[in-house]
């Protein structure tokens, strides 16, 4: 099966041309101005641009998390991005504490195998590494999983200590790896949200009132130094604010391997949406929490500096009325996450491109 599609904008990392693409067994074979070639099927892109497959590197399908599990499965949600015209996302398989990772990965390649309507990936959540079980590292990489995420937050549940991490990061600096960072102070959050809980502030704006941006920063700052005395890079996920962002900045000056991604929702939502009457705040329960709106400038200049790598989605969705209703009492019990993964693209097309904040 060939496919020739003319008279496109073709749109690659380095150029930006007129020109026609041939695809061969579904592998771009040939990219050139009036391609003379037989295909099966010729498509007509005047007038439209042609640009390469998305890559989400930050989704969770069909993930237990909350005492429940996130709505899209693979099958549903590699449609949504193939709709949004992302062709490669990584998922995060999650490590039972006590079980080894490999495991996990079987695990995941369960869910997603023979159902996905794109490539995919896995990058691994480790929530336990001792001695004995750093060993598996390696073999995950040999199985392709060449990142790991590590969680600050959630404590008793995904949260790993500081050690853990050092540890962590060593190894996966050993085997040319990576470890992505859920980058939040969530010891002292937890403090936070128990405060708030005693005084009976329940209620979904709660979520963002009780995870402080500094609370993001010193999480960031700490994963950053931690991965420097480690001598391995890090890249910290779905970071949301100004605040978190300046860490970044600070340690990429003076030279420090420190990469960040930001999230849609992190760029064009904020805090006000907490607001909303009754329980509709809960839709926008996530974590990171939708911040203060000045914030989004800040993310964006970011992006266009270079200082933020990547535009992920953090894709896990709930259903509002049987699962975000689970917090309906208590903002912690939520479940967190919202969707995304169809929309990522055209998003930051649209809010980025066209509204000149980045180039194409
Ligand atoms: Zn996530």
């Amino acid at each position: 099966m060939s496919v020739l599609i003319k008279n496109g904008r073709v749109i690659t990392a380095v150029d930006d041309y007129m020109g026609d693409v041939y695809i061969e067994n579904e592998t771009v074979s040939l990219i050139g101005k009036n391609l003379e070639v037989e295909a099966d099927e010729v498509i007509d892109a005047s007038g439209k641009y042609l640009f390469p497959g998305g890559l989400d590197p930050h989704t969770h399908l069909d993930m237990p998390f909350g005492g429940t599990t996130s709505a899209d499965d693979f099958e549903t949600g590699t449609r949504a991005a193939a709709h949004g015209g992302t062709t490669t996302l990584i998922d995060f398989a999650i490590q039972t504490k006590g079980h080894s990772t490999l495991e996990a990965l079987d695990t995941w390649h369960a869910k997603a195998d023979g159902k996905t309507a794109i490539d995919y990936g896995f990058h691994m959540i480790v929530t336990d590494l001792e001695d004995n079980r750093v060993h598996e590292m390696k073999m995950l990489a040999d199985a392709g999983v060449t990142s790991y995420k590590l969680f600050m937050a959630y404590p008793g549940v995904l949260y790993v200590d500081d050690g853990t991490i050092y540890r962590a990061m060593r190894q996966a600096g050993e085997n040319g790896t990576v470890v992505c960072m859920h980058a939040e102070n969530g010891i002292v959050i937890d403090e936070i949200v128990k405060i708030a809980l005693a005084e009976g502030k329940t209620e979904p704006k709660y979520h963002a009132l009780t995870r402080p941006t500094r609370m993001e920063a010193e999480g960031v700052h700490r994963a950053i130094s931690i991965a420097e005395v480690a001598q391995v890079p890090v890249y910290i996920v779905h970071l949301s604010s100004s605040d978190a962002l300046e860490q970044v900045m600070l340690a990429r000056n003076r030279g420090v391997h420190a990469f960040a991604e930001t999230c849609p929702q992190y760029l064009f939502l904020d805090d006000s949406y907490y607001e909303q009457e009754g329980f509709e705040g809960a839709k926008y329960v996530m974590t990171p929490a939708l911040r203060k709106k000045w914030n989004q400038d800040e993310l964006w200049k970011g992006l266009r500096f270079g200082d933020l790598q990547s535009i992920s989605t953090d894709h896990c969705p709930f259903c509002f009325k049987d699962q975000k209703i689970l917090g309906i009492n208590d903002f912690s019990k939520i479940p967190n996450g919202g969707p995304g993964v169809e929309n990522r693209m055209s998003l930051v097309y649209n809010g980025g491109v066209n509204s000149g904040r980045i180039s194409l």
